[in-house]
């Protein structure tokens, strides 16, 4: 038998993982893979239980062609969220499930504990069994804020400022975790970009954008299907282009009149209590509440997001005309806003970017809900595990149901064929 060569793994475990059941002819499509070598490629993974069988699709005559996915079972993925009031914890199964999530809020004013990472890592994998445990791959970790050359994170929401996050969490995995896991790290507006592009709306797409409003605003983005990251990896800091030179909103980079200062969830808030001058809200009006009072007509809930739909479009426009997107998905508290903020976006996007961009620009609201950097975290410690020869080969393992065996140990296991 000819030798299997790791990329037809690679590029047919990619393929399912983004799309899912799937026939013979559509990977050997997808992938541009000869047919043999994914014939062989497949059989290999069928017979290790990577690659599953689901079923058959109707056919007219003749042999019925098999459908086919990936065993969620044959390796896990951990995933941690480190961005928002939240840190998120999740394990995700090879079919990119989310089997189990745990989430505390962050103490503000405090600087996170690293301490409090592990135990949330503990407890999304304290689950599984032996068997299982054995199967678990990578850890991803989605950050907000910069990571410097070093590896030193300064995020404020974390209250971390050079915080050696890289080194930490290699050092400490060994220490604090059942089993040994490698590490990836990615910044937050990748991993959602990526996410969309692997698991949400993008797939469909080679050119796009993602942007998330919450307490600040991310930008991510995809041109001719690959993630752009940039000279320092900090492309798509679109909320702190200036949209209003003029305004006295300042922004957290120390700026006025950022994209951020005036339309990200946090400012729409800021401004609406400014309006109506009621400081008894301050401590119970989120944006969801502004949303609220928008749809009942409550005219300084309008105003303020008048004018962040204002600023939203301004700012989305240059990135049409600029990079000339197929799509644009917007996510974050811009989802629950999709009634009452997003039609004015649109409309201040058609009123300034050039009509020939913006025919057939799709502009639509992330399906991946608040759980997308997670999602994005295990989906970069699955895209790092098929690119590492050793985890690519460990996750082909036989996939045995029933108690541990020897034969489950990646070195008790002979080299593929
Ligand atoms: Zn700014």
């Amino acid at each position: 038998m000819s030798k299997i060569a790791d990329q037809w793994l690679r590029d047919i475990l990619r393929t399912l993982y983004q799309r899912r059941d799937l026939t013979r002819s559509e990977i050997i499509q997808a992938t541009g893979l000869n047919p043999a070598s994914v014939s062989h490629a497949l059989r290999y993974m069928l017979r290790a239980g990577a690659v599953v069988k689901v079923g058959d699709l109707q056919s007219s005559g003749g042999r019925k062609p098999e459908v086919l996915n990936l065993n969620g079972e044959a390796a896990y993925f951990v995933g941690v969220d480190l961005e928002g009031h939240r840190i998120r914890f999740g394990l995700a199964s090879l079919i990119g499930d989310i089997r189990y999530r745990w989430e505390y809020d962050l103490e503000i004013g405090h600087p996170l504990d690293s301490d409090k990472l592990f135990e949330g890592i503990r407890k999304v994998l304290k689950y599984l069994d032996s068997r299982q445990m054995a199967r678990v791959l990578a850890i991803g970790v989605s950050y907000p804020g910069l990571l410097d050359q070093q590896g030193r994170l300064t995020a404020v929401n974390l209250g971390w400022n050079k915080f050696p996050l890289v080194a930490e969490l290699r050092e400490k995995a060994s220490k604090q975790l059942p089993v040994e896991l490698p590490v990836f790290f990615e910044s937050d507006r990748h991993s959602c970009v990526r996410a969309e592009r692997w698991l949400g709306c993008g797939q469909q797409y080679n050119d796009g954008l993602y942007v998330i409003s919450e307490r600040g605003i991310g930008t991510g983005f995809f041109l001719e299907g690959r993630a752009v990251e940039g000279f320092r990896d900090m492309a798509g800091e679109l909320g702190h282009c200036v949209i209003e030179p003029a305004a006295e909103d300042r922004c957290n980079c120390g700026k006025k009149g950022c994209l951020e200062s005036i339309a990200s969830s946090d400012n729409i808030v800021r401004q609406y209590l400014d309006k109506v001058g009621r400081p008894r809200f301050r401590e119970k009006m989120t944006i969801h509440g502004v949303y609220e009072r928008a749809r009942r007509k409550d005219e300084a809930a309008l105003a303020v997001l008048a004018r962040a739909g204002k600023a939203w479009g301004l700012a989305l426009s240059y990135v049409v005309n600029l990079l000339n997107p197929e799509i644009i998905i917007l996510g974050g508290d811009l989802i629950s806003g999709e009634d009452v903020l997003v039609p004015l976006i649109k409309e201040e996007i058609g009123r300034h970017a050039l009509p020939e961009l913006i025919g057939g620009l799709k502009i639509v609201v992330s399906g991946l809900g608040f759980d997308i950097r997670l999602k994005g975290a295990c989906s970069l410690a699955f895209r790092k595990s098929i690119a590492d020869p050793h985890l690519l080969k460990k996750m082909c393992l036989p996939v045995f149901a029933g108690p541990t065996r020897e034969a489950d140990r990646l070195d008790a296991v002979p080299s593929l064929p």
